[in-house]
């Protein structure tokens, strides 16, 4: 059961000094009860109360790590429901699965289109995060072999899919450096599967019949092992988005800890286009990881920008940092576009100038990431910010002329910017996509 604040706050130093960052110890306990904050924050804070808060300010869910190295993915350890209340920290692993019949001489193939599926979106770089290895042969040997040949051709975790524990025992020697998660252990086999795990120090899926049995059976595991991550085997839309839904819930408001764990899911559909519909809102509804069949670029991709979006901080606009960046081969003669450092205002400007292959500069003006109508309208993307940066960004020594080009939504702001920086001011287009027609008109 959850301690409360009033709970939390009777084991705390009350010296109200405030250097937990809360105004009063009340407070710091009110936020530790609602895992808003951390007990390590607390300097005066005892070895006993320590160990007696240590289940209360530990995170609602668990933070599990799949894989080693650059490519391990961190699951878990999210303290919101609604993304809007802080934010989600840990994005849904997303995994194509390969069956382990696949003929020897087509993996290589199959396995360099699956660590392809990646794109660069506004500055990151955006890819899917898992294989998942199924022994669909249910043949030890081949399945060892097969798991052998693909982690050698990728850097990318594994989960290793299968119903039959001497599957595991052939393959997981070979490739537990990797940290697969092992999937699944069920009412069955929990315990040695959870023996495997613990033995090879990898991560443990649990699967249940349903909500109710999966969280019977975590607690019958929790105490054997605890890097676990749960399935409740519900393979329907509606299905899986109930359960996952209580699941989180269960677990941020009522720190019910058979449910403190991340989440595994398999998407159904044989239609690609109705699984990575499928997928979508399982990305927006909590999945830890997703395991898919779909490997075509047109599918996957939509949904890595559908997954950056949903996990992107709402209270942190993406930004890019405010300097000059050249677009093209450069030369003193390119033109010069002003705009805002909000990174999908940034990337758009950037994308229509490197189409208009006429090179240029871009000066993104520092708006704490905001847009440019936003931060036209609170005053940060004004003549004088652009004038101010004109000046400090060190362009005028990089060209021959001195013309800048300024947002169309902003042409109210080009007589004070003249006036101001003494730069001849064009006005260009209002939609970044008018740039390439805009340059040929101007530049060419
Ligand atoms: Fe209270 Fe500790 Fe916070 Fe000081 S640091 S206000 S003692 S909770």
């Amino acid at each position: 059961m959850a301690l409360t604040g009033l709970d939390i706050f009777k084991q705390l130093p009350k010296k109200n000094c405030k250097e937990c960052g809360a105004a009063t110890c009340m407070a710091f306990a009110m936020a530790l009860a609602a895992a808003k904050t951390s007990l390590d924050l607390c300097p005066y804070v005892s070895e006993e109360a320590k160990e007696n808060l240590g289940a209360a300010s530990a995170p609602p869910i668990r933070l599990v790590t799949v894989g080693s190295g650059e490519h391990a993915l961190a699951l878990g350890d999210e303290t919101v429901i609604f993304r809007h209340d802080k934010t989600f920290f840990h994005p849904t692993g997303l995994a194509i699965s390969v069956n382990d019949t696949l003929p020897l001489d087509q993996l290589a193939a199959k396995i360099g289109k699956i660590n392809d599926l990646k794109v660069e979106r506004v500055g990151q770089q955006l890819s899917v995060n898992l294989i998942a290895v199924i022994d669909a042969s249910h043949d030890p040997a081949n399945y060892k072999t097969f798991v052998a040949q693909v982690a050698e051709k990728t850097a990318l975790p594994l989960i290793l899919v299968s119903d039959n524990p001497a599957a595991f025992e052939a393959a997981l020697p070979g490739v537990a450096v990797k940290k697969p998660l092992i999937y699944a252990a069920a009412a069955d086999n929990y315990q040695a599967m959870a023996e495997l795990a613990k033995t090879h120090n990898c991560p443990l899926a649990v699967k249940g019949k349903n909500l109710a049995d999966t969280a019977e059976l975590v607690e019958k595991i929790a105490p054997l092992y605890k890097e676990l991550v749960i399935d409740t085997g519900s393979r329907s839309t509606s299905q899986v988005l109930a359960d996952q839904t209580q699941i989180r819930r269960l677990a941020v408001k009522k720190k019910f800890r058979p449910f403190g764990y991340p989440t595994i899911t398999f998407t159904a559909p044989e239609d690609p286009r109705e699984e990575v519909i499928q997928a979508s809102v399982y990305v927006a509804k909590f999945a830890g990881i997703i395991v898919m069949k779909a490997d075509e670029k047109s599918q996957i991709l939509p949904l890595l920008a559908w997954r950056q979006n949903v996990f992107t901080d709402p209270q942190k606009p993406i930004a890019v940092e405010a300097k000059i960046y050249e677009i093209g081969a450069v030369t003193p003669a390119s033109p010069v576009y002003v705009c805002t450092n909000f990174a999908l205002t940034y990337f758009a400007v950037e994308g229509e100038v490197a189409a208009s292959k006429i090179p240029g500069y871009i000066l993104p003006v520092d708006t704490d990431g905001t847009s440019v109508l936003t931060s036209w309208a609170s005053g940060k993307f004004s003549a004088d910010s652009i004038a101010d940066f004109l000046e400090s960004s060190g362009i005028k020594s990089k060209i021959d002329h001195t013309t800048c080009v300024i947002p169309g939504h902003t042409a109210v702001l080009s007589g004070k910017l003249k006036e101001k920086s003494g730069w001849n001011v064009l006005v260009g287009p209002q939609e970044a996509a008018g740039i390439p027609t805009f340059a040929k008109a101007r530049f060419a």
